[in-house]
């Protein structure tokens, strides 16, 4: 099991969550964090720190972030070592986000089946 970051951490990544990691899973981005599924140990600190609510355990995740169980792990299965890492497309392709709740707007996503990963995909960015 894991814990996933969402949408509402993008273009803010105050980075509370990963002072409070343990096992230094969580890893920035471009835009947003990341946990790393093969390395969270489930422990639930980053949640309650997170101030716009972006962290969720996977089974929480809400129905229109759900595919950001996939973007996370995605991060890190498909980046190069070493690489300037940049950010997954789906976050990418987002326009600049608020930290203001209501103004989190959803947008649509699709999937594309791969040998090895299911790789997520923004459908529209505005
Ligand atoms: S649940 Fe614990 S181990 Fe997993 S990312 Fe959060 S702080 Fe790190
Ligand atoms: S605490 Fe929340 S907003 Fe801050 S970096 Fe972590 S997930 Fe993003």
């Amino acid at each position: 099991m894991t814990y996933v970051i969402a949408q509402p951490c993008v273009d803010v990544k105050d980075r509370a969550c990963v002072d409070e990691c343990p096992v230094d899973c969580i890893h920035e981005g471009e835009r947003t964090l990341y946990i790393d599924p093969d390395g969270c140990v489930d422990c639930h600190a980053c949640e309650p720190v997170c101030p716009v609510e972006a962290v969720f355990h996977e089974d929480d995740l809400p129905r229109q972030w759900a595919h950001y169980r996939s973007v996370n792990a995605e991060f890190f299965e498909l980046a190069s070592p070493g690489d300037g890492r940049g950010d997954h497309r789906v976050v990418a392709a987002l326009p600049p986000q608020s930290s203001r709740k209501r103004d989190i707007a959803v947008f649509p996503v699709g999937r594309e089946d791969t040998d090895d990963v299911d790789v997520w995909f923004p459908t529209s960015t505005s």
